[in-house]
């Protein structure tokens, strides 16, 4: 059983033409096969909406349709209604008159304004790109060689002679319903309107040839593996009026030797001797694009974190960047001469060498809390 055509649309009966075009145009938006990718159900609906208007926007039809129902449409032949329904061909050329010249232009990739030409775009190239953690920490340039398909020198295209520069081949057929008219992606051109007329010896079948191209690629800070951009145009061209395809570009991030990236921040461990940590002292650590000296109070504890703000990786939405946090571990001796031993054996039990945590030595679970609160 069919859905009746004013459901489809919801509206009723009494609608008048332009409540029935308006009623479409939502419903075409709304279902449109580029807002809801892989979705079946959508694809239904849409294609169910334009056929409800196909009928619907013609008087003819629509007096008939009121009269006898769907039947009036069943076992015609041809007219492209009855079992199939249309084709994503058909419902595109009807964009034309509902969405006017606007509508190609809308971002609803593919389809020229007012059933035009197809603006054919080129394939996309795809590169790695390796990163220091310096060059994460702050963004950077990177220059890459990339080979991509530009169009030849000396190339030349003329128009389609099957389709005249259309892009596109219309069909008028008499049916019952009536003239119909047809729309379908010209085979000849592959919709862009242009054939290979003159090229050189070193260009291949669609009057491209492969160039090596220096690509600037701008790294915005705070990027992580796996992440893709996108360069637009550099990939490879498309023949003809065509538009580029685009240079996708992954990152890779390599390991820095010292410093440990976890989010925006990086981890570094200090490692200190007894008597530096008895008598305090300073030290340079490593940070993003240089040394950093710090100074350590005397008598600073094993585990204490110190925390150097804005030292870390520049945030990606670009706000702030993170922080150094160095980790402070007291190196034990495990070898000792005689004369040393004798003087660690002499503090035994002496009162300065006790532990007495005050409450601003928190334990180390409570500094893990802090760290990422
Ligand atoms: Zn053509």
């Amino acid at each position: 059983m069919k859905e009746d055509y004013y459901e489809v649309l919801g509206i009723s009966k009494s609608a008048t033409a332009a409540e029935i075009k308006k009623a479409y145009r939502k419903k075409a938006l709304q279902y449109h096969p580029d807002k809801n990718p892989g979705d079946s159900s959508a694809e239904e609906k849409f294609k169910k909406s334009a056929e409800a208007y196909e009928i619907l926007s013609d008087a003819d039809k629509k007096a008939r349709y009121d009269q006898f129902g769907h039947s009036a449409f069943e076992g015609g032949g041809g007219g492209g209604f009855g079992g199939g329904g249309m084709n994503m061909d058909d419902i595109f050329s009807q964009f034309g008159d509902i969405f006017g010249g606007g509508f190609g232009g809308g971002g609803f990739g593919g389809f020229g304004g007012g059933g035009g030409q197809r603006r054919v775009k080129g394939s996309n190239l795809r590169i790695r790109v390796s990163l220091t953690l310096e060059e994460i920490a702050n963004g950077v340039e990177k220059k890459v060689k990339v080979k991509r398909k530009v169009q030849a020198e000396g190339v030349t295209y003329k128009t389609c002679a099957t389709c005249n520069g259309r892009g596109q081949v219309t069909k008028i057929q008499n049916t019952i319903l009536g003239r119909m008219q047809t729309a379908a992606v010209c085979s000849t051109c592959g919709g862009s309107g242009q054939i290979l007329d003159g090229k050189p010896g070193d260009a291949d079948a669609q009057g491209l040839k492969v160039v090596e191209e220096t690509v600037s690629i701008n790294i915005p800070a705070g990027v992580e593996e796996g992440m893709q951009l996108k360069v637009p145009n550099k990939g490879n061209d498309a023949p003809g009026n065509g538009v580029p395809g685009d240079l996708l570009v992954a990152i890779e991030t390599q390991e820095h030797s010292t410093l440990k990236r976890e989010g925006d921040n990086l981890h570094y461990d200090l490692y200190v001797s007894i008597s530096e940590a008895v008598l305090g002292t300073s030290k340079e650590i490593d940070a993003v694009g240089g040394k950093v000296r710090i100074k350590l109070e005397a008598g600073i504890q094993s585990g204490k974190i110190l925390r150097l703000r804005g030292k870390g990786i520049t945030s990606l939405n670009g706000y702030g960047a993170g922080d150094i946090l160095v980790h402070v571990n007291v190196w034990t001796p495990k070898e000792l001469n005689k004369e040393q031993r004798e003087f660690f054996e002499k503090m035994q039990g002496n009162d300065n060498f006790e532990p007495k945590p005050e409450k601003s030595d928190k334990s180390f679970f409570e500094k893990v809390k802090d760290m990422f609160s």
